[in-house]
């Protein structure tokens, strides 16, 4: 089944204590097309400026994400300039440079508006609602924000966890949102304000899903080299939506399944700089890696009865 992702469209510049890189591909529909594109279908929806090297897009395009959708803007593109320190859990954002997006209002071609699964990736609230305005009844809608939106959005943002069915945020945000420092209470209160579903990322620590009636954890894989996590968190949702797309159906086993994907495909994500490693995998890889996290996990002792 066909995912639609509505995110930014980014040139990214990123400083990591391996390295650093200058306007190289990144956003949050980037990454989460790139990483979902090796479990299912995706369209995707964003702006690009004039400034945009869109021949490197072509890599996603082969892979058959549709660019249909894609506007061209005169001006400059998004851009983000991020560095992180020895604690690589944490951005530190040196520039946000909104360009083409600050004009930017989503439109959604006819094609993709029945499509079964809707990620709004991390861009203006507002624009995640105009999204939602234009889709017709999916059967998943899952957004993710960040602390920019956080501050200067809230009540959009507010109103936008109303209408999904679930969220992915990071630890840090998922306080800043709520006001608990305590992650469990953190999550209750989103669920209170809409999504059933919330996931919060904890980065080398793992993620959390919070459902009604239960929660779901797996760690981060032990990379020993994790070269930039920019893109991780757009990755891991690529990889949860994708695999629930591939499977066409939603439940609960499905859903922990796809955090196990998730947590694969933002593994392979900090590999490299912007979405490299994306390129090079395969499913057989994908497959590798998520044999690896069972056996990460998994006890043969029998439970105390
Ligand atoms: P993450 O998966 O959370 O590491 O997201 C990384 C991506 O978020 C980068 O490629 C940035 O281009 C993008 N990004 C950074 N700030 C913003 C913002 N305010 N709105 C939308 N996307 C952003």
């Amino acid at each position: 089944m066909t995912v639609l992702v509505v995110g930014s469209i980014a040139l990214d510049s990123v400083e990591t204590p391996f390295g650093r890189a200058e306007n190289v591909l990144g956003g949050s529909a980037v990454f989460f097309a790139a990483s979902a594109s090796l479990l299912t279908q995706v369209q995707m929806v964003g702006v690009v400026g004039s400034d945009y090297p869109i021949d490197q897009l072509d890599a996603l395009a082969e892979r058959g994400v549709d660019l249909s959708g894609l506007e061209h803007a005169e001006g400059e593109s998004f851009r983000w300039r991020g560095r992180y320190r020895h604690d690589l859990n944490s951005a530190e954002t040196l520039e946000t440079r909104l360009g083409v997006f600050s004009h930017f209002r989503p439109k959604i071609p006819a094609a993709f508006r029945n499509a079964p699964f809707v990620f709004l990736g991390n861009i203006d609230p507002r624009l995640q609602l105009d999204v939602l305005e234009q889709v017709d009844k999916p059967k998943l809608v899952a957004c993710d924000t960040m602390n920019f939106w956080i501050e200067s959005r809230r009540s959009d943002l507010l109103a936008l966890l109303e209408r999904v069915d679930l969220i992915t945020l990071n630890d840090a945000e998922a306080r800043q949102l709520t006001e608990e420092v305590n992650l469990v209470k953190a999550a209750r209160w989103i669920q209170a304000h809409g999504p059933k579903h919330v996931i919060i990322k904890k980065g080398e620590h793992g993620a959390l899903m919070f459902g009604p009636r239960s929660v779901f954890f797996t760690p981060a894989f032990p990379l020993e080299t994790v070269f930039d996590p920019t893109g991780a968190g757009d990755a891991f949702a690529g990889g949860f939506i994708g695999y629930l797309a591939h499977c066409g159906t939603v439940n609960d086993v499905n859903m922990r399944r796809a955090v196990v994907y998730g947590s694969a495909m933002g593994s392979f994500a900090v590999e490299r700089f912007s979405i490299t490693r994306f390129l090079e995998i395969d499913e057989q890889d994908i497959a590798a890696r998520v044999r690896e996290f069972y056996q990460l996990v998994s006890v043969e002792q029998e439970l105390p009865a």
